[in-house]
């Protein structure tokens, strides 16, 4: 049993302030940097968020524990390649929100896309869910991506503010993991011009190298969670491996004549149990059929099956699907390229955890670079598929 209200420190050491790596400026002291460290400290210790007041679902005994086992997974899977983990995230800095609360503060916050369900404010160094249903499984995917988010190297970097303001510089955030805000200057006529906030670079990647540590973490950890709920994942992964296998088989030996329309449904569906699907629903029934007698018939109907939960939306999915897949392109491709200096891509997978967990960017912007042609590491970060290249030519 975890005790809930007096979580256990996982981090030996804090070598830095929570959540800040860096404040980049050569436009303020050291003194006025301190000093600026201090506010943040204070703002994220105390949670004192104006905008969610009274919209807050204070979260159940079981919740606080699971924020405590995702931050021992995190500590653990980081720990795993070296890196190790920043912040412990406590459960006040954790805030289920009402979702009418939730979509008004996002959109305050100029978060434009619609369908997400949580958001890590760096600025804030507050973790935002909005209220749904979730089992354990589904609360601790969540929480970890986000805790992960935090955990990633945070740099901030000076603004000019509102020229009413008391400060004449304020902070905005630099980088949060391999994303990276941009400054630019704005020019008001007659006016002095202002550095303020720009665009934001390498965003995608960044989710999808945060998303691809949480499904690692889900799907190959010893999670605790309700032995109930776990005995139903482990079915689940067995039948998502053995249905995997399978559909490759189908393909191999009968691709050639399966319709377009089947082709389709079963191409979907192997993408869903790579990428997508977190927990299949019934799968112990199917696997206890299949192990009876190992007929294929059983299988036939648990693609059927599944095929049509995913069209109506039940299967439960990890996020950032197509962007992961992005990133496993890049990774293989670079493999590809350069095998004479790495033994396999994980290795390559892991540069790219690096640059987002401790922050140096230059070896894997040479690396880039060097692979796809110069200039490839600054058309990726705006968002552009660089690996439509063929190395063979
Ligand atoms: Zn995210």
């Amino acid at each position: 049993m975890i005790e809930a209200e007096k979580p256990q420190s996982l981090v030996r050491k804090v070598e830095r302030p929570p959540i800040l790596d860096r404040i980049i400026s050569e436009r303020i002291s050291d003194k006025e940097k301190d000093k600026l460290v201090d506010e943040l400290l204070e703002k994220f210790d105390r949670q004192d968020i104006e905008e969610i007041k009274g919209g807050e679902i204070e979260l159940s005994p079981r919740q606080k524990e699971l924020i405590i086992e995702a931050n021992r997974l995190i500590s653990k899977a980081l720990g795993g390649i070296g890196i190790k983990m920043k912040t412990e995230i406590k459960y006040p800095n954790i805030h289920i929100l009402k979702a009418d609360v939730f979509e008004k503060y996002r959109k305050k916050k100029g978060i434009k896309s619609e369908s997400i369900s949580a958001w890590t404010s760096i600025g804030e160094q507050a973790i935002f869910i909005k209220q749904e249903e979730y089992n354990e499984l589904l609360f601790l995917d969540r929480i970890i991506h986000e805790m992960l988010h935090i955990n990633s190297f945070i740099s901030f970097q000076t603004v000019d503010m509102a020229l009413d303001m008391e400060d004449r510089v304020g902070i905005t955030e630099r980088r949060t993991g391999l994303r990276i805000r941009e400054t630019k200057i704005k020019i008001k006529k007659g006016k002095k011009g202002k550095k303020v906030a720009g665009r934001t670079f390498f965003n995608d990647l960044d989710e999808a190298i945060i998303e691809k540590l949480t499904l690692d973490i889900i799907r190959n950890f010893d999670l605790k969670i309700s032995l109930g709920l776990k005995d139903d994942f482990q079915k689940s992964e067995k039948l998502r491996k053995i249905l995997i296998d399978y559909i490759q088989k189908m393909f191999q030996e009968r691709g050639g004549n399966m319709s377009q329309e089947e082709l389709l449904e079963i191409g979907i569906l192997y993408m869903v149990l790579n990428w997508g699907a977190v927990l299949l629903p019934e799968a112990g029934g199917f696997l206890e059929k299949y192990n009876e007698n190992h007929d294929r018939i059983e299988l036939e109907q648990a693609i059927s099956f599944y095929s049509d939960q995913e069209a109506s939306g039940f299967i439960s999915h990890f996020a950032y699907g197509s962007q992961r897949i992005l990133l496993e392109r890049l990774i293989n491709k670079i493999f590809e390229k350069n095998k004479e200096k790495f033994n396999n891509p994980s290795e390559i997978a892991q540069l790219f955890i690096r640059a987002a967990f401790e922050g140096r960017l230059l070896p894997l912007a040479r690396l880039i670079d060097e692979t796809f042609g110069k200039g490839s590491f600054r058309k990726l970060g705006e968002g552009e598929d660089i690996t439509a290249v063929d190395f063979s030519e």
